[in-house]
């Protein structure tokens, strides 16, 4: 979801690159982009000098245009020098929905945090299982209405369709690590709230830092409450790691995010992407001082542009991240309501 534009972020690459074209970061350090059939229309990929070849950071996900994407880059600006690693940063498909392909192509192993790996897992073992009770009685208790609670249930087949499966192994990237590609050492950080554990790297000699999704540019990252922990505190989580990040990666760095165009100015971009969180917090327990009020009917006053049922579904599980946030924390509590629907009011 975007947010008001930054003050002062430097974006030292004006634009993007191209299909199936590169820029070099830095010495031995590529950055490309697949195309996304979604409003956030790319992600980006990162390519690293390793030896003979090229390290892999994310993959893309599984739809024609992001293998011919990969064929072009292949034949062309990588051409002769083989992948060597494939890391992915967390278990989104526009990130590991290649990966298999990838790493049966060229003989790799999948590297990921095992949290990452696992959730990922999880759904190809069990597609169907969202679409069960329990957690159709999540949405119901939550007052999502019936259009929207089926297009969220049907999430596990959605992104079944966009992964072309996963390797039966993987390599487990631990945070604390240190990560050798060709020249350089990374450290591996993670960080939750997005995604269970998502992987970035930071190189100090290089002042690169390789976000992912956890710091981006110009939009928030998605962070939602998912039904197999209703009460969970993933925005609590989310500004924690930003906090940790702010406190280990130093202000100087160039950031080389998911998404977007690589920026500096980390910190600002942190305190920028916590307060925005913090007026959304203070949108909900405002709302909620007239009557008390479900996630579901929580979401327009966050969200003021018109949603289709799919973004209502995202809408309603990060407010829903906010609700459960500020109840953890004592700013909400539940409301005695007229009838079986969860609601909060101030406390
Ligand atoms: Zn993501």
């Amino acid at each position: 979801m975007a947010t008001p534009p930054d003050l002062d972020l430097v974006h030292p690459f004006a634009a993007p690159p191209g299909p199936g074209q590169t820029i070099e970061i830095a010495p031995g350090l590529l950055w490309a982009r697949l195309p996304l059939p979604f409003r956030l229309d790319h992600v980006n990929i990162y390519l690293i000098e390793d030896g003979e070849g090229w390290a892999i950071l994310d993959t893309g996900l599984d739809d024609l245009p992001s293998r011919s994407a990969w064929a072009k880059l292949m034949d062309g600006p990588l051409a002769g020098r083989p992948p060597t690693r494939l890391i992915v940063t967390h278990c989104h498909p526009d990130h590991v929905g290649l990966a298999n392909w990838l790493a049966q192509r060229h003989g790799l192993t999948l590297e990921m945090s095992e949290a990452e790996y696992l959730t990922a897992l999880v759904v190809h073992l069990e597609p169907e299982a969202l679409e069960t009770e329990p957690y159709r009685q999540f949405y119901v208790d939550h007052g999502l209405d019936g259009e929207t609670t089926d297009a969220v249930m049907g999430r596990g087949h959605d992104y079944l369709r966009m992964v072309a499966g996963l390797p039966k192994t993987f390599r487990r990237i631990i945070a604390g690590e240190r990560v050798t590609l060709g020249s350089r050492s990374f450290e591996v950080l993670t960080g939750g709230g997005h995604a269970p554990e998502q992987i970035m790297l930071y190189a100090a000699a290089d002042k690169l830092f390789v976000s992912a999704d956890q710091v981006l540019a110009r939009i928030s990252p998605n962070v939602s409450v998912f039904p197999r922990d209703p009460d969970g505190d993933p925005l609590g989580i989310f500004l924690r790691s930003l906090r940790a990040v702010k406190a280990q990666v130093p202000d100087d760095v160039l950031v080389l995010p998911g998404h977007d165009l690589p920026f500096f100015g980390l910190h600002r971009r942190i305190d920028a992407m916590i307060q925005h969180h913090e007026e959304r917090c203070g949108a909900i327990v405002e709302a909620c001082r007239a009557e008390p009020r479900s996630a579901a009917e929580l979401v327009p006053f966050v969200f003021t542009r018109k949603l289709d049922a799919h973004q209502t579904g995202f809408a309603f599980s990060e407010v829903l991240a906010h609700v459960n946030y500020l109840l953890r924390r004592g700013r909400l509590r539940h409301a005695r309501t007229r009838d079986d629907v969860h609601r909060v009011e101030p406390a």
